[in-house]
């Protein structure tokens, strides 16, 4: 495996050389793995051995991530490999929900049940280890660092004080929720917050990783995308390796929908599956330049200002993976799809009353699912995942201010904020028969 240029310069790199763009023209690398020395085991071995490893304690493979170890980072030493056994993350059947919105076979991956709350652990696990044998191996690198809208520097502030590697975070001042702020903070990062948006951060880092003793942890440092990828993988696996029809995620610096495409192909090249799903692109309407990309049938980037939204965690203008993300929605005949602030508060809320608890980005995947079954494109009796991208405790001001009535350009239909009574037994008995019609 290397990394090679996504755009086809021919020249191949090492995956342990610190470099993020193709020197020739500039555009993103992409980690490839040779299919030849893969296809030594047939499909049914390679199901039967990632199946066999699933949620087990033997190390690395009890990881979600490392239990695909041959087709993330097969020449990764045992000893550099930093996991918290990220992944495995449950996918459950959405009865109640599926049923209110007219899709009843709606599945839920929940990867915000993880170490850091979010699904930016299973890309992180993947650059820290390579990290860490670039340090073995006697690499100039002596610290990783990324800018963030809060979860990809939690991760990667986990990780790295995992593996004993200092970090440095850069985050838009006032942006990022307290819970987000505060996970690189109690790993003892080196947390500098600036004042300008995500993409104002992603410039400063860039400049300060220049000189190779810092490496970038961004997503256009593709290593991320390896750990990302095995969603897809490990989404199949849970369907006893049936590929659903729809797979809808929320998208801003779009490394993630690119990641489950690249997924996705390798089980193709490698005759596990036979199809592609349909991938669906949730974007904020805030921010939403591949949406408008879309719209305009992929002609031109989009680049713009993204505006304040609820789901900051993809308050993103300028895309990194655009190239990528166009690549995974054209050949899977996806779509990208928009949601408002209050479209995407009303699909978490209603989510919620059914068992769930939506961080405001699976807000706006469902928002978006909602519409796709409104308007035909996803039919009934088709098998539907939405990737819930990040726990919702680590958003609970977009929760108190939903249930306070308080949240900017959002109608709290479904607020129930808790009842002040006195510690009085008829008082009590009243309230409750007046709730529930007794
Ligand atoms: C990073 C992130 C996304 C989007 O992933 P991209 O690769 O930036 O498109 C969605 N939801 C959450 C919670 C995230 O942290
Ligand atoms: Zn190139």
């Amino acid at each position: 495996m290397y990394f090679r240029c996504f755009a086809g310069c021919p020249e191949k790199h090492s995956i342990f050389d610190v470099i993020y763009t193709c020197p020739n023209c500039g555009s993103l690398l992409e980690v490839h793995h040779e299919r030849e020395p893969l296809k030594t085991k047939t499909a049914a071995e390679w199901k039967q051995l990632f199946s066999s490893r699933a949620s087990t304690s033997v190390w690395p493979y009890g990881s979600g991530v490392w239990g695909m170890r041959e087709w993330v980072i097969p020449m990764l030493a045992d000893e550099n490999v930093v996991s918290m056994f990220e992944g495995n993350t449950n996918l459950f059947w959405a009865e109640r929900l599926g049923e209110q919105l007219g899709v009843p076979d709606l599945w839920i991956k929940l990867c915000g049940n993880s170490h850091t709350g979010s699904f930016k652990d299973l890309g992180m696990t993947v650059l820290v280890s390579v990290v860490k044998q670039m340090m073995q191996q006697g690499s100039s690198v002596k610290a990783v660092a990324c800018a963030s809208t809060g979860d990809t520097s939690a991760a990667l502030a986990a990780y790295a004080a995992y593996a004993g590697i200092p970090a440095v975070i850069f985050l838009p001042a006032g942006k990022v929720s307290t819970a987000q702020l505060i996970q690189p903070v109690a790993n003892g990062a080196h947390v500098l917050a600036l004042d300008t948006d995500f993409d104002g951060c992603m410039k400063i880092v860039q400049e300060v990783t220049e000189d190779n003793s810092i490496y970038l942890a961004n997503s256009m440092n593709s290593l991320r995308i390896e750990g990302q990828k095995t969603v897809g993988v490990e989404i199949v696996r849970q369907f006893e390796w049936e590929v659903p029809d729809w797979i809808i995620i929320p998208v801003g610096n779009l490394g993630n929908i690119s990641a489950l495409h690249k997924g996705f192909q390798l089980m193709i090249d490698l005759g596990l599956i036979d199809r592609m799903p349909r991938l669906v692109a949730a974007q904020a309407q805030a921010a939403n330049p591949f949406y408008e990309s879309f719209k305009a049938g992929f002609e031109n980037k989009v680049s713009k200002t993204a505006k304040d939204t609820l789901a900051n965690a993809i308050r993103i203008g300028d895309p990194v993976s655009y190239e990528k993300a166009v690549t995974a929605v054209k050949e899977t005949n996806g779509i990208v799809e928009q949601a408002s602030e209050d479209e995407l508060a009303e699909a978490a809320a209603t989510a919620d009353l059914t068992g769930m608890f939506c961080c405001p980005h699976t807000g706006v995947a469902l928002a978006v699912l909602k519409k796709l079954v409104a308007n035909g494109t996803i039919g009934k009796d088709e098998k539907t995942v939405v990737v819930s991208t990040a726990h919702g405790l680590k958003f609970t001001d977009f929760k108190v201010g939903y249930h306070e009535s308080t949240l900017d350009g959002v109608t709290s239909r479904h607020a129930n904020p808790a009842a002040r009574l006195p510690a009085d037994a008829s008082a009590v008995k009243d309230e409750i028969a007046r709730r529930l019609s007794l």
